[in-house]
């Protein structure tokens, strides 16, 4: 598995992301189309608000008119029918709803515009009025000239008992109905009085109870006894196929931008940046322990990374990824600030003299800024109580062009260096020869194989005679058992770090290590 692929595993899965993405995504779709509906729907109760307002409006001056024209009638002197039929005739042509018209004297309709000089008793020509209302309003299934079509009866009182204007009006819902036309959610209406009703849909008379229930609104005419109902969907299929297409385009939106968002935001270069600045990076510290005395003598600082989603990350994975992503270089600058940090607290607990070991990467070294960032680093350090080891992998010396330079300026602050990983790269033996060293740590590879004493290993040896000569000394990585380091030791080598002395540990367990020394390791 490539090296960044490895760190960025856990952090960008793709599969994660889009199932993160598609959830929001719904999530947005859901949330704006309900907003939509909710804006629909209220744009739409307007709508029926201002309709229901204009039909009562319309409604009301039309019966208005037909009472200011109308009940005047009833004053005409009770002389022959003849005298005032033209006048009745007359109204019946110039208002369009009007059928017919009878005045009525004590509850005797006299004349009308359609017949002549009569004498018919009021209750007989309209049984349900009740002649001593105001005004009272009848549907009639059929009237004597629209035997087909029902009616309404409008009933005026004059100013004495028994008389008044009777009038039958032609119900036509048809202008209406293209009235609301342009509303295309409204499917219908009712006149309603006293349990009948005439609907839109059904040109007779039905019972006022088998309407549908819940009509969009329901208007009242005050001073008329009737009412009004609107029928229809509260939302049209047009409104259905908005809200949907507005959720549809914002949870598309939200879905694609998180997926952009969420690949861009989410690289593992900008994640170590932000891992930085919200402190997810820590620092370990494993002891390097003097073969001989059994003491400890450095310590080891070795960086954590703990990210908020993917957990622990290790530290090849990252460091590698840093040095690909050109980042190693603000990632060291943290780690010089994270050790300083320690250091202060570290130091109480700590023996003045102790080694410090950090580990540098290539492309620090070989950065303009290397020796600005060291000495501040020195500056930020407790003074005078750390002795500083610089631990240089041979992968480091191949990449550093000027490697002599940077080394005897490092000596000129006082800081040792260490070849890290001896023996894992293939021109390690140059570079003994090109620069000098303080230390060599021999890589774990090595160790790991030295099972028992009777154990023999001729590069080891070739290795720990080389080193001899060249009068560094020698540090053994990843020591885990007693024969370990009894070979090791038996073979001149000066320190050892591994499991079996400590694990790397956070301040306050190295702290704790220091005030409660583990018993001496029998090796
Ligand atoms: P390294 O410099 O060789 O560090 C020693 C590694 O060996 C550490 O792994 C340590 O936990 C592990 N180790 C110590 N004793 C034993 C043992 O007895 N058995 C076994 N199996 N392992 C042992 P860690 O902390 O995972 O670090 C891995 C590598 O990451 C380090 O190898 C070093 O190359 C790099 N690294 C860690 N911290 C830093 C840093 O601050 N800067 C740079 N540039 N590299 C770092
Ligand atoms: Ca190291
Ligand atoms: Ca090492």
């Amino acid at each position: 598995m490539p090296l960044s692929s490895s760190l960025t595993r856990p952090l960008l899965n793709p599969r994660k992301i889009a199932c993160f993405s598609a959830t929001l995504g719904l999530l947005f779709f859901l949330l704006s189309a309900l907003i939509a509906l909710l804006l629909v729907a209220q744009h739409r109760a307007n709508n029926h608000d201002k309709l229901a307002k204009r039909s009562q409006d319309y409604v009301q001056n039309l019966f208005d008119e037909l009472k200011q024209n109308l009940l005047p009638l009833q004053t005409l002197p009770h002389l022959s029918c003849d005298a005032v039929k033209d006048t009745l005739t007359r109204h019946t042509a110039v208002n369009e709803n009007i059928q017919t018209i009878w005045l009525v004297d004590n509850n005797q309709a006299w004349c009308s515009s359609t017949t002549d000089e009569m004498q018919q008793d009021i209750h007989r020509l309209s049984p349900e009025t009740d002649t001593r209302k105001a005004i009272d309003i009848r549907l009639v299934a059929a009237t004597p000239l629209a035997p087909e079509k029902p009616a309404l009866e409008l009933w005026l009182k004059g100013d004495e008992a028994g008389k008044g204007v009777l009038v039958t009006l032609g119900i036509n819902l048809t202008p209406y109905l293209l009235y609301t036309a342009g509303q295309h959610e409204i499917n219908g209406m009712a006149i309603i009085t006293g349990d009948k009703a005439i609907t839109s849909w059904e040109q007779r008379f039905v019972s006022s109870h088998s309407l549908p229930a819940n009509p969009l609104r329901t208007i009242m005419l005050p001073g008329y006894p009737f009412q009004l109902a609107i029928y229809g969907d509260r939302l049209s299929v047009g409104d259905i196929n908005i809200v949907l297409l507005v959720g549809l385009l914002l949870g598309l939106t939200g879905g694609f931008s998180s997926l952009l968002v969420m690949t861009q935001y989410w690289r593992p270069g900008r994640e170590i940046l932000q891992g930085i600045r919200r402190g997810e990076f820590h620092v370990e510290y494993q002891p390097v322990i003097a073969a001989v005395s059994g003491d400890v003598c450095g310590l080891e600082a070795l960086l954590r990374w703990t990210h908020p989603v993917a957990g622990a990350i290790p530290p090849d994975s990252f460091i590698r990824y840093a040095e690909n992503k050109n980042l190693i270089v603000p990632l060291t600058r943290h780690l010089f600030e994270l050790v300083a940090r320690d250091c202060h607290e570290l130091r109480h607990e700590i023996p003045a003299g102790t080694g410090l070991n950090l580990n540098l990467s290539p492309a620090h070294l070989s950065d303009k800024e290397f020796y600005h960032d060291v000495t501040r680093w020195l500056e930020a350090m407790p003074q005078n109580h750390f002795s500083y080891v610089f631990e240089i992998t041979e992968r480091t010396m191949v990449e550093t062009r000027n490697a002599q330079d940077i080394f005897d300026w490092l000596r000129s602050k006082n800081i040792r260096i260490a070849l890290d990983d001896f023996g894992t790269g293939h021109s390690a033996l140059i570079y003994l020869e090109k620069f000098r060293f303080d230390y060599l740590k021999i890589d774990r590879g090595f160790v790991k194989n030295i099972a028992r004493e009777s154990f023999t290993s001729p590069v080891l040896d070739a290795v720990l005679a080389l080193a001899k000569k060249l009068n560094l000394h020698t540090v053994a990585e990843g020591v885990e058992t007693g024969e370990q380091a009894r070979w090791l030791r038996h073979r001149g080598v000066c320190h050892f770090q591994g499991f079996l002395f400590s694990r790397p540990r956070t301040v306050a367990q190295l702290i704790e290590y220091f005030q409660r020394p583990p018993a001496p390791v029998e090796s």
